[in-house]
């Protein structure tokens, strides 16, 4: 959308901000960028186009590279202290019943386990702790519509704020927004689409005393994979179906559809009725695609703007805050004395967190068409259960640990690099005030 002749007047007459590095979306990717920036000194805005970090349609989980990031910048025990749960053991459905088991027992780190925590509550903790740097500036309710370019290279970021039009300049832009990325688009890069043969319905139910401790709870059957994760005032439930099953599900009624989950899920099968209304109901068109260039002189794309995660095995927050730490490791010191961002510190950083994307990519398409299967095969009589050569291996914390090693760090695990020494201002160096969630 192009700005009105009177918003630019208003720009100018307000002036322009100027900064060092202008980051679009304070999603995980984004968020931890900017923190991870300021610590190293550099002038850095951070741009969020909603008012608050309250959002349904996100992620909740944490493997263990994001906890050893957390950790080596000194937030990881702080962290912790905020509402959350502990994920290690899973129980999968077997021919002679369900089957638990410990992930992480092999994994050799101090987090051997899926952190669960409220996304809102994590960003308010990473951009608190980044106010503590009197080189950040988070602006709330600022909707990037408009990139500029000056002889091929972007300068400006144009964003719609609570009262009007402002403009940022930059050194380096960050495209940091996400899924439905505005600044991908606005840059003109295509995504290549992998693949999905999956959709998730999302929804909550009530939580009550007596329901199961289980954090991460998963449950298979009548063409459904079901995922309850317990946001300690309710239930966050995920519901796989197979691609294109949602017409479907919907001319067969709600009362089907509530049938089929208490079937499927007996131990919540008294909270189904909540669901009264398809629209507490809303679909997820999962996707998985990436972009095959990163990056344009003064622009760079990460997280899920550069590659849309699935939801499946819960790593796209891991892989967002794996990018926001390799891009700060490459270019954090040569922004901060103001040395020139060439195109290949940028291709630099796309180099680095390539291999990695593709593999859990790859990963969760193969996952995806599994869980697809399965969820067909539990459509009918007989109860979907694990193969039975896959027991042995759970039993094994050693053979356990390669994929759980897989899932919570991936290849390549980025660690801090550069900016470990930096703390704030002594003025600014009161704890930050930290929502307790
Ligand atoms: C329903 C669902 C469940 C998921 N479950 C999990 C899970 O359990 N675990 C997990 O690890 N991953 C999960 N994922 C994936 C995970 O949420 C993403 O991979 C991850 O959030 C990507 O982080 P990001 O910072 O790149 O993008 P996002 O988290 O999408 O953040 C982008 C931010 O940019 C902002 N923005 C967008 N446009 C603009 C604009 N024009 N101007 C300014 N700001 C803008 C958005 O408001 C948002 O805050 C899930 C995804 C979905 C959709």
């Amino acid at each position: 959308m192009s700005l009105s002749a009177e918003s630019r007047d208003r720009i100018e007459a307000e002036g322009i901000e100027q900064t060092t590095c202008c980051i679009v979306g304070g999603g995980p990717a984004g968020a931890m960028l900017a923190l991870l920036l300021a610590r190293q000194e550099v002038e850095v805005t951070l741009l969020e186009t909603h008012k608050d970090f309250e959002r349904d349609f996100r992620g909740d989980t944490l493997h263990a590279s994001a906890m050893e990031i957390l950790d080596e910048i000194g937030l990881a025990d702080r962290l912790l202290n905020l509402r959350h749960a502990k994920v290690r053991h899973f129980t999968v459905p077997t021919k002679g019943g369900p089957f638990t088991f410990d992930l992480f027992a092999g994994l050799k780190t101090r987090f051997p386990y899926i952190v669960v925590m409220a996304q809102s509550r994590f960003l308010e903790f990473i951009t608190e702790e980044a106010k503590r740097y009197p080189n950040f500036r988070l602006a709330m309710g600022a909707r990037v519509e408009e990139l500029v370019e000056e002889d091929g290279v972007v300068r400006d970021v144009r964003y719609r704020g609570r009262d009007g039009w402002r403009e940022v300049r930059a050194t380096l832009t960050v495209g940091a927004d996400g899924r439905f990325s505005k600044v991908r688009k606005l840059a003109g890069f295509d995504l290549v689409k992998i693949s999905s043969p999956i959709d998730v319905l999302w929804f909550r139910i009530s939580r009550r005393e007596g329901d199961p401790k289980e954090a991460l709870a998963t449950r298979v059957g009548s063409g459904l994979f079901l995922v309850f994760i317990d946001r300690f005032d309710y239930w966050q439930v995920g519901c796989t179906i197979v691609k294109g099953g949602y017409k479907e599900v919907r001319e067969a009624g709600l009362d089907r559809l509530r049938r089929s989950l208490a079937r499927v899920a007996p131990e919540w099968a008294d909270r189904f009725d909540e669901l009264k209304e398809w629209k507490q109901i809303p679909i997820l068109s999962v996707e998985v695609s990436r972009l095959k260039r990163w990056h344009k002189p003064g622009l760079l794309l990460i997280g899920d703007a550069a590659h849309v995660m699935s939801p499946l095995g819960g790593v796209g927050i891991n892989y967002a805050i794996q990018d926001a730490m390799v891009a700060s490791n490459v270019l954090g010191e040569k922004i901060r004395i103001e040395e020139p961002i060439r195109d290949q510190d940028l291709a630099e950083v796309q180099r680095r967190r390539e291999l990695p994307t593709r593999a859990i990519q790859t990963f969760q398409s193969l996952a995806q068409k599994g869980v697809a299967r399965g969820v067909l095969s539990s459509a009918g009589e007989r109860a979907f259960a694990v193969p039975r050569f896959v027991l042995p291996i759970l039993k094994i914390p050693w053979l356990l640990a390669i994929p759980a090693r897989f899932l919570s760090f991936g290849l390549r695990p980025p660690h801090v690099e550069a900016g470990k020494e930096t703390t704030p201002r002594a003025e600014d160096a009161s704890p930050p005030s930290v929502p307790t969630g």
